[in-house]
């Protein structure tokens, strides 16, 4: 980059800027689309870096070197979806008989990767609550390869502290990896908080307009960087260069859209908080949220995701989320549209009956990931649906 120091500029600056080479050929400003399988060689073990677009591609390093910038980090590693970013790091660090230990509420889809199809492989997953400490001291007194932390933990949003599970866990040997998704780097930097590896599903705020399934693994080990590259080669999961690109345009506008997801959320959640036929929420926003300490501290804002549960269990839920009209009832947070989920049949579907109650996931539990229209037209929405659902099933 030209004039300017890039770690040193402010996180806004970043997110334009970071890594951003103008093409060398026509000075264009937006790295071009380099839709290319192969790259012409000048002579045999002579190439300009890239040789084949599983390996490597111009327009996915451009958005390394921006997402690498963003977490304040040296390495970024991009995916073809979150979920393979997860891949490449459980089959870049574990083997058979290998320990992991994952914050037991977690996205769905990782629970499936690692009881469906790493477990047969010999992997063992066990899921705590990574946010109690004697928890997480028991879980670590036995030898552990990883320590796999989700916060905020998707659906409850649940928090983790991660200064204190890194310390725990390197003390135990440990590698430490949080999936920063529901935040974004805007909001939380892992690494500086001791962890050693940032896990993004791009899909959501990276991305943010509900374009693009993607993912990456951000570290500053070199080692590891290597590590998840060999397997993302060997097992073909590079992102694709538009999707990369669509992403670089994406990322731009992450700190204005984020703190404007969570004003919005704070505002809905205020709201939801005081209706009568709302009976639980869980905002890290709001004082009532238990670890709302901690979420100040560790991640400034409440950011854009809301649990919540209406006054008549899952039939009152189930009435809610098919009566919204301007929210949509879908898979997929951090967009700027705002999407309600019923985590119990979709997100987290995978996930045996028995844990989703213990992680507190109960099947009338409603995700909202609040957009960036005006509060106003969601609390609109979420007002009617509230009165549709006004004594459907078991009132208390
Ligand atoms: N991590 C979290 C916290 C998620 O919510 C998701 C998807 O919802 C993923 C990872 C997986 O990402 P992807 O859907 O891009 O594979």
């Amino acid at each position: 980059m030209a004039n300017f120091s890039e770690t040193e500029c402010c996180i806004e600056t970043r997110a334009l800027h970071a890594g951003a080479i103008p093409d060398p050929t026509t000075g264009a400003i937006l790295t071009p689309i380099y839709q290319t399988t192969t790259y012409r060689q000048e002579a045999v073990g002579k190439d300009k870096g890239y040789t084949y677009s599983r390996a490597g591609n111009p327009t996915v390093s451009a958005l390394e070197r921006r997402l690498a910038g963003l977490e304040g980090a040296r390495y970024a590693t991009c995916f073809s979806s979150g979920l393979s970013a997860t891949t490449a790091l459980l089959l870049a660090l574990l083997k058979a008989g290998d320990r992991v230990v994952v914050s037991e509420v977690c996205y769905g889809g990782t629970v499936r990767l690692l009881r469906q199809i790493l477990e047969p492989f010999g992997v063992n997953a066990e899921f705590v609550d990574t946010s109690d400490e004697q928890v997480l001291r028991d879980a670590l007194s036995t030898p552990a390869r990883l320590v796999f932390i989700e916060t905020p933990a998707n659906p409850t949003l649940r928090l983790t502290d991660i200064s204190f599970a890194a310390e725990l866990a390197h003390a135990a040997g440990a590698i430490v990896v949080v999936d920063n998704t529901l935040l974004s780097p805007v909001l939380q930097k892992p690494l500086s908080l001791g962890a050693d590896i940032v896990l993004h599903s791009t899909t959501k705020f990276i991305e943010g307009h509900n374009a693009t399934i993607g993912g990456c693994l951000i570290t500053d080990d070199e080692a590891l960087r290597d590590r998840f590259d060999l397997v993302r080669k060997s097992t073909g999961t590079i992102q694709s260069p538009f999707d990369a690109w669509l992403t670089l345009q994406g990322v731009k506008t992450l700190p204005l859209r984020i703190r404007q997801h969570s004003e919005n959320a704070l505002e809905v959640a205020t709201f939801l908080a005081s209706h009568p036929r709302v009976s639980k929420i869980f905002y890290p926003g709001l004082e009532s949220f238990p670890q709302h300490e901690l979420a100040v501290r560790q991640q400034g804002s409440g950011g854009a995701l809301i649990a919540f549960e209406v006054e008549g269990g899952v039939e009152a839920g189930i009435a809610l989320m098919n009566s919204v009209k301007l929210c949509s009832l879908a898979e997929n947070l951090g967009s700027a549209e705002t999407l309600i989920t019923h985590p119990a049949s979709m997100t987290h579907g995978a996930v045996p009956a028995e844990q989703r109650a213990a992680a507190g996931i109960t099947d009338g539990l409603v995700r909202l990931s609040v957009g960036l229209e005006n509060p106003v037209d969601i609390i609109a929405d979420l007002t009617q649906a509230l009165e549709t659902a006004k004594g459907k099933g078991a009132v208390a």
